[in-house]
């Protein structure tokens, strides 16, 4: 396979441990790892990682046929041993096919705008063009982060992968990013659609979907988040944040499929049509124009609609503001002491705080 090699060699005070991360890690990412010439050899894509301790170094040699294949499996690789020895926080320099242009990030990809529609009052979407779409159509992970270049027509930059596997921010104009849900992906016809709600507090990906034109860009990194496991019974929720994930897996659900999803909206005028198991019963909750920021319309709805005996598996998937979030997840881990696999859930968005910064307390 290989033409291109790369090498790096990271003094580390303690190797304890950093194999097996590394190999779980690797695993994690879709590689395939295994035993090559004493070493391990991670498998991905078009590229291989051997990766080995010598003494107290962490060895690893990058090997691709082309240089954009080597440089994303560069990344990884960097990624992947600074996450794993980050208590030390090593210096990682690679050596071999260093010089040259910077390549696209594997996981980015840049969509045109094609044309947008409204589904309801709030809700809009908005159907999109890109190339090489295969990664990010797979209803395991059903988000993906969007990178909005500011308005006002500049001509986008994109971030590119330097050639110590760091990603090279453009400099000049910041992008803006958020998480959205691919509502549909048709990879081969080069077609990916996100359904957008006009949540009218401002914000750059509210702003750019606003004055967004056919022909207009932004780029896509991902795919991430998870979609539904199959279990006897399901409970889906969310309020319009979650509509796009709920309305995939809803879709892809197997037609004897059991359960309840409820969803919060507004108003009457912001339900929209979901095609549904007839198994699973769809319930709308209406909050009104004000929005009570406890969360406890729809997690009181959704406690409620938990099955009492839960001898019988059951699965829930859903998310929405982060009040909710954090109730319903409360009584999933703390009261009902739920196994993990048995939900996935999500703070979609949480009152006065940017997208971005979800994860900051
Ligand atoms: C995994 C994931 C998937 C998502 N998928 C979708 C999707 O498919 N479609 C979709 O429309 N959204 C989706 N979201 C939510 C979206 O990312 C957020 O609403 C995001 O904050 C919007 O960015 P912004 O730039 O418009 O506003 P920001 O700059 O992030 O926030 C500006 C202000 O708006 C407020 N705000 C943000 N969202 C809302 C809201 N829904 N209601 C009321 N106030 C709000 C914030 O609290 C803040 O005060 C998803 C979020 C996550 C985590």
């Amino acid at each position: 396979m290989a033409e291109l090699r790369s090498r790096t060699r990271i003094s580390l005070s303690e190797t304890e441990g950093v194999i097996e991360e590394l190999t779980t890690l690797f695993t994690g990412h879709h590689a395939v790892v295994e035993p090559h010439d004493g070493a391990h050899r991670a498998r991905i894509d078009d590229a291989a990682i051997d990766f080995e301790l010598e003494g107290t170094a962490l060895s690893m040699v990058v090997e691709a046929a082309d240089p954009v294949a080597l440089n994303a499996a560069r990344h990884l690789a960097t990624s992947m041993a600074a996450f794993v020895t980050r208590a030390q926080a090593p210096a990682i320099a690679w050596e071999g096919m260093t010089e040259g242009a910077a390549t696209r990030p594997p996981d980015l990809r840049i969509l045109r705008l094609l044309s947008h529609e409204n589904l309801t009052p709030r809700m809009r979407r908005f159907v999109f063009t890109g190339e090489d779409l295969n990664r990010f159509d797979t209803p395991l992970h059903l988000h993906a982060r969007l990178l909005f270049p500011p308005p006002g027509g500049v001509d986008p930059q994109w971030p590119l992968l330097g050639a110590q596997g760091e990603v090279i921010w453009p400099r000049g104009h910041a992008l803006a990013q958020r998480l959205f849900t691919i509502r549909w992906i048709d990879a081969a016809r080069e077609r990916l659609a996100f359904d957008v709600f006009q949540h009218g507090q401002g914000g750059p990906a509210e702003a750019w979907f606003h004055a967004a034109r056919p022909g207009d860009q932004l780029a896509m990194v991902g795919p991430g988040g998870h979609g539904m496991r199959s279990a006897k019974s399901h409970l889906l929720f969310g309020d319009e944040t979650c509509l796009p994930g709920m309305a995939r897996i809803l879709e892809a659900l197997p037609a004897d499929a059991q359960g309840v999803a409820i969803i919060e909206v507004r108003d009457a005028a912001d339900q929209m049509p979901l095609a549904h198991p007839s198994g699973i019963l769809l319930r709308w909750l209406h909050r009104g124009s004000v929005r009570a920021p406890s969360g406890r319309l729809l997690a009181d709805a959704v406690l409620a609609a938990i099955p009492p005996d839960l001898s019988t598996s059951i699965f829930v998937w859903g998310g929405g503001d982060a009040a909710t979030y954090l109730l319903v997840r409360r009584h999933l881990r703390e009261t009902l002491r739920l196994p993990k696999d048995a939900y996935v859930l999500y703070p979609y968005w949480k009152a006065g705080r940017r997208g971005d910064q979800l994860g900051e307390e």
